[in-house]
């Protein structure tokens, strides 16, 4: 069945594309310089979807061609679902175009390059308090990813490979590694991927976090390590680093009397809250400040403030890396330790990272998140006290980074599926979802207030709110309430375009959260 439609569809486009080939005849050849882009044989035929075109294109009418296409996705500056930066200043945008051209492996050919990523390496791994290194260069351990994902794979690595090197000698073959059911789905993702039983602790809707209750029934001799969300993706909130070290500590003390010596590690995912507290909250003890954090990962391109495609993994000290996975290569005289899941990929990142550091230092970093701190207490404010809003929405989120999130109060008759899709009319893009294991009755929609959601732009999607619900108060009519077929054919064509449709979709599609990141 599947085979037929595909092969129906193949059919309906070579039919199309056959039918394009024959423009009309006052249509102009593409490839002068002197043609109207829309008066183009391109453009009066359809966009190859399937094989390569035969000829070229001038490169002005490919390029308009893509840019039409592209117009129908969402306006990146009204996304608030995805923590991922969105704007950067001019000046990171040309040094971007610049390194694009380099690959970032090639550290014998782009030796400055890789200077700058290990510069990179040493700031971070300095603003997150790893102790000085042994070495006298000095070189911290870690390396840029394409992301946090990256990152984790290779911290969960090296868990897996620093406990086997014990459990091998006591014959134990299972790894387990530990934590919240609240934790991003690379978690998950590592755990099936490296071949570790991942023991997840449910929360509850009033705790959507990993506590040191929750945790330590969890624990034996089989755990790799413990995972901690900083901060959770759900809720933005933090979980409380410093009481479940402490935990740890005590258990991993108790252990010690057992043959068996491993010393249950901790693994801090910063993806969004290590570019937050270290400015935001320095105080706030969750970082290598803790003995048994020996690795940490974070996304540059969450609060570091540089577009897709770059994340950190540091490690506490050199010997947490486990010297299996780091693979040499001699360039400049010098001996470069090389650790990743990828090669080949742009220096761009890396350098617009640099930039960052260089251009904004500690205090413009301050600067920025503080104003984004500001901002989301401002859109929390006005959550709870504006207009149609008001006395609406639970707020669930701690305020540990610039993100709100709510719950609609009992006694709605749409949910937040219905919010979602009316927002999305007028461009705004805010992720409904259902809570994780142990709190599925709760779902929440969530707010990252990034650099560029400016104190006007909050007022004009708190209008946009207030709008939601006074229309969906007025005019929503819930699918279930609705009689079977009113009107026959005619209905059923309605009902399966209108949002109630999707809504139950989505409500039942049985996923825990959808285009969040
Ligand atoms: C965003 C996020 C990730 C994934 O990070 P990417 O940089 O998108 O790969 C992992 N964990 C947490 C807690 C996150 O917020």
């Amino acid at each position: 069945m599947k085979q037929f439609h595909a092969s129906h569809t193949i059919q309906k486009m070579r039919k199309r594309r056959a039918e394009s080939l024959e423009a009309p005849a006052h249509a102009l050849n593409s490839d002068l310089d002197t043609c109207p882009v829309y008066g183009s044989e391109a453009m009066l035929s359809a966009a190859p979807c399937l094989d390569i075109p035969q000829h070229p294109l001038t490169p002005r009418i490919a390029q308009q061609l893509v840019l039409d296409e592209l117009n129908l996705d969402g306006n990146t500056r009204l996304n608030m679902a995805s923590f991922v930066t969105t704007w950067m200043e001019p000046e990171a945008d040309r040094l971007i175009l610049e390194a694009m051209r380099k690959n970032f492996i090639d550290l014998d050919e782009y030796g400055q390059t890789a200077e700058i990523h290990k510069r990179c390496v040493n700031i971070i791994a300095r603003l997150l308090h790893a102790p000085d290194p042994q070495n006298s260069a000095p070189i911290y351990t870690g390396s840029s990813t394409v992301g946090s994902s990256e990152a984790i794979l290779l911290a969960v690595l090296a868990m897996k490979l620093r406990w086997r090197a014990v459990a091998a000698k006591h014959a134990l073959k299972n790894p387990n590694l530990v934590f919240g059911a609240n934790a991003h789905i690379v978690w998950t993702k590592a755990c099936f991927y490296f071949d570790i039983e991942a023991r997840i602790a449910p929360v509850s809707p009033d705790c959507l976090v990993l506590t040191p209750d929750r945790m330590l029934p969890l624990v034996d001799d089989c755990t790799i390590g413990v995972a901690l969300m900083f901060a959770s993706t759900i809720n933005g909130q933090y979980e409380d680093v410093l009481a479940v070290h402490e935990a740890l500590s005590r258990l991993n003390a108790q252990r010690q009397h057992n043959a068996f010596k491993f010393e249950v590690p901790i693994h801090v995912d910063a993806a969004s809250g290590g570019f937050v507290a270290p400015f935001v909250t320095p105080d706030l003890i969750w970082d290598f400040r803790l003995p048994l954090v020996k690795s940490i990962n974070i996304s540059g391109h969450k609060f570091g403030l540089v577009y897709a495609g770059v994340g950190w993994v540091l490690f506490r000290e050199a010997a947490d890396l486990p010297e299996e996975m780091v693979f040499h290569i001699n360039y400049l005289g010098g001996d470069q330790a090389h650790f990743g899941l990828n090669f080949s990929k742009s220096a761009s990142n890396v350098i617009a990272q640099y930039y960052n550091l260089v251009r904004y230092g500690f205090e413009g970093y301050r600067a920025v998140l503080n104003a984004q701190m500001a901002n989301a207490r401002f859109l929390r404010r006005e959550l709870e006290t504006h207009g149609s809003c008001k006395g609406r929405l639970r707020m669930v989120d701690k305020l540990d980074i610039p993100l709100v999130a709510f719950a609609l109060e009992g006694g709605s008759r749409f949910s937040v599926y219905d919010v979602q899709d009316h927002l999305r009319q007028s461009g705004w893009i805010v992720p409904a979802y259902r809570c994780p294991r142990g709190a599925e009755q709760l779902e929440i929609m969530r707010v990252v207030v990034k650099q560029d959601f400016s104190h006007d732009m909050i007022q004009l999607f708190v209008q946009s709110l207030v709008h939601t619900i006074e229309f969906l108060d007025h005019h929503f009519v819930s699918r279930t309430s609705i009689p079977a077929r009113p009107h026959g054919r005619r209905y059923k064509k309605m009902a399966s375009k209108s949002s109630g449709a999707t809504n139950v979709i989505h409500r039942h599609s049985g996923k825990a959260t959808t285009g969040i990141c």
